[in-house]
């Protein structure tokens, strides 16, 4: 949380808390320039998925409905090991 104070016109001050700012649509993991409008669904060890941010450029789709991220769309396999 985020916290600014500002100036009111009556000149009384203000704290203004911004709380856990929702996340914007993200920008692409890959090329960081188009807003990601979807999210890799590689899964992980751990049971979840990746969740990476990637654009409609990027994404490697193996299937209807699946993304995976540009590193997981590459080596699926070493990804998995490296983590
Ligand atoms: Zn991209
Ligand atoms: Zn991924």
């Amino acid at each position: 949380m985020s916290c600014h104070h500002v100036e009111l016109p009556d000149g009384h001050r203000a704290i203004v808390c911004v709380r856990g700012e929702r996340r914007r649509l993200a920008k692409c993991v890959k090329c960081e320039q188009r807003t990601a409008d979807r999210l890799c669904d590689f899964m992980l060890p751990n049971g979840k998925t990746c969740d990476a941010a990637v654009c409609a450029g990027c994404t490697s789709s193996p299937a209807p409905d699946v993304d995976y991220c540009p590193r997981h769309a590459i080596a699926p396999t070493q990804a998995t090991l490296s983590l």
